[in-house]
This record gives structure tokens, C-alpha cells and sequence, in this order.
């Protein structure tokens, strides 16, 4: 018994293991209630991400057979580039990234998501999970430790690396405040964590799981200044060398990236770098220009879209 006891031990954990993330993810991408019915093809093969460069080909989709969440979308994420998702709510910047997960499958003629030059209606959904790190917005914690809730990102990591992960999320002095440092609980009934600290830690665990492909959901609610730097510095760490589509409420913080893309109505409405849409004088100018001129420097872009 004794020795049956180690490895189902060690199965109980794997499936926590699994089972936590997906809650993470599913908790991103708003799918609690959304059935997932995709099945993958006889005898699939993995992926193969070599450059992890992501292409969107002519993509429609619709949820119930009647609204169109997305509308002939085409877009190219470049090796390593960042892209940004922005727009009023509903405009479908989940979709897209749901989409990229793979939660659903497109239906022949309606587009297609090719990464590395492979369909990802043709690989197996664990692969192409495991090449895609996921920033949820509200990352959930577990009652256990600093270092658990970290170290999570990597079945096996060691603690030099979940230390190593922490300081470039901007986590680390703050962890050694903590009463016990790494080994102090949180969560529910630990030492509770502010919204931005739990998005660090998120980006502490995906930096241990080092996939080449980030989708980042943003936090819709303003963050203090400080925190919103630490973020930020916590997340150039992050994008560096990947490939990246995250959804931006916030404009102030995508104006690095490569690529912005405007939505409206499952459309893409613009698109360009932070300049070259400043210099379009269009919807994000509008965007852009409401946002310096609140009063706290911060707006969401789904609001400043619906002002038009
Ligand atoms: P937000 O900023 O509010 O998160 P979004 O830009 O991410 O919005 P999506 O969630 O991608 O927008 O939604 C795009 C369209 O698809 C909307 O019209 C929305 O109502 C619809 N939609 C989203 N999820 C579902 C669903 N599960 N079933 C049916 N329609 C959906």
C-alpha cells in the first residue's frame, strides 16, 4: 500500500495540477458556463511552434447561428511581436482570443487560425495549450503557499526558479514581507493578495511555464501608479521573445505595442501602431484624445468608444 501511496499522491497532485489551471483559464475566458465540445481529429499531431507566429485568415464566427461575433477578421501576430486588442465591450476581442484557445472550432469556410503555418483544427488541443501562456484578468489563488501558487506554472519547478520567476514579475520584495517569505499561505485564508499582486503572480507562473505564445487580459479597474509600474515592468519581462495578443482596456498601456488592432461589431475598424493610429486621427485618436484628457489619466476603452 505504502508504495501505491507515492504515486497516487503524486496523480492527486497532477490532477489539482490540471484541474486548477483550467479554472484559471476558464475563469479568463468567461466560460464557466460555455460547453467545450471540441474534439480533435483521429490521430492528430502535435504542434510544432518553431517561430510561434499566429495568423488569423478571413475569420467568422457566430456563438448562436444569429449575431455575428467576429466578421471576415485577418490579422498577423510576427514572431515575437506584441498585437493589441481594443474596443467597446462587445466589439469581440474575447472571441478572438477564445477562438486562439481554441474552445471552439471555426466551420470550414468560415476562416482559418494557422500558427507556424499549422491549422489549429488539425493538432491536438493539449499541444496547442501548452505552447499558450494565459494572463487572466482576476487570477484565482489557491489556500496554499506563495511558492505553491507560483511554482504551479512548472510541474517541477525548483525553488531558485520560483524565486527567480518572482523577481522578474516584481513579486519578489513583496514575498519577503510576508511573515513566513515563500512559505507563507494565501488566498482565502492566507495572506490576501491586491488584485495587481495576483496578476504578478500569474505572470511569475506563466514565466516558469515559458510558453511562446501570451494571451493577457487586462484589468479593467485602475491600478495605483506604483502597481500599474510594476506591472508593466513585470510584463515587458514577460512579452520579451513571444509572441502576445492581449485585450487592452486601458490605452495607456499598449502604447509599445507592434501592432494595434481596433474593433467594432466583430470587425477590425483600424489598425496600426500607437503613432500611426494617432496620425489616422480616427476612432483611437477620439479614444486616445478622451482618455488625456480625464482627469485621473486612466479610461476604459470600451467607454471612450461608446462617447463616438
Ligand atoms: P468585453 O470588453 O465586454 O469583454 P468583447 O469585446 O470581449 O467584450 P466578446 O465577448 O468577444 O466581446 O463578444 C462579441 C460578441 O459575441 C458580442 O455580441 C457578445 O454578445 C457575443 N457573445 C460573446 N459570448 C457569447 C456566448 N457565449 N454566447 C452568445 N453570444 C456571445
Amino acid at each position: 500500500l505504502a508504495q501505491l501511496y507515492g504515486p497516487l499522491n503524486q496523480l492527486g497532485y497532477i490532477y489539482r495540477s490540471v484541474n486548477q489551471s483550467l479554472v484559471d483559464t476558464e475563469k479568463l475566458l468567461a466560460l464557466l458556463n460555455e460547453p467545450t465540445d471540441i474534439n480533435d481529429k483521429p490521430d492528430a499531431p502535435d504542434l510544432v511552434v518553431a517561430e510561434g507566429e499566429i495568423e488569423f485568415q478571413d475569420v467568422t464566427f457566430t456563438y448562436d447561428g444569429r449575431t455575428t461575433a467576429l466578421n471576415g477578421v485577418s490579422f498577423k501576430v510576427p514572431k515575437g511581436s506584441s498585437v493589441a486588442l481594443v474596443g467597446e465591450s462587445g466589439s469581440g476581442k474575447s472571441t478572438i482570443l477564445r477562438l486562439l484557445y481554441r474552445f471552439y472550432d471555426l466551420k470550414d469556410g468560415e476562416g482559418r487560425i494557422v500558427i507556424d503555418g499549422q491549422d489549429i483544427r488539425d493538432v491536438t488541443q493539449k499541444s496547442l495549450r501548452q505552447a499558450i501562456g494565459v494572463v487572466p484578468q482576476d487570477p484565482v489563488l489557491f489556500n496554499s503557499s506563495i511558492a505553491y501558487n507560483i511554482g504551479y506554472g512548472k510541474f517541477d519547478a525548483s525553488r531558485e526558479e520560483v524565486e527567480e520567476a518572482a523577481r522578474s514579475a516584481q513579486m519578489h520584495d513583496r514575498i519577503l514581507t510576508f511573515p513566513e517569505g515563500y512559505d507563507t499561505k494565501v488566498g482565502e485564508r492566507g495572506v490576501r493578495l491586491s488584485g495587481g499582486e495576483k496578476q504578478r503572480v500569474a505572470i511569475a507562473r506563466t514565466l516558469l511555464k515559458n510558453p511562446p505564445i501570451l494571451l493577457l487580459d487586462e484589468a479593467t479597474s485602475a491600478l495605483d501608479t506604483s502597481t500599474e509600474k510594476d506591472i508593466q515592468k513585470a510584463l515587458q519581462n514577460l512579452v520579451k521573445g513571444r509572441s502576445s495578443l492581449s485585450i487592452a482596456h486601458r490605452l495607456s498601456t499598449i502604447a509599445n505595442a507592434d501592432l494595434i488592432l481596433v474593433l467594432k461589431d466583430g470587425q477590425i475598424i483600424e489598425q496600426g501602431s500607437h503613432s500611426e493610429l494617432l496620425a489616422l486621427d480616427g476612432v483611437f485618436a477620439s479614444m486616445w484624445a478622451d482618455q488625456i484628457s480625464s482627469t485621473d489619466g486612466v479610461s476604459i476603452a470600451g467607454d471612450s468608444l461608446k462617447k463616438e
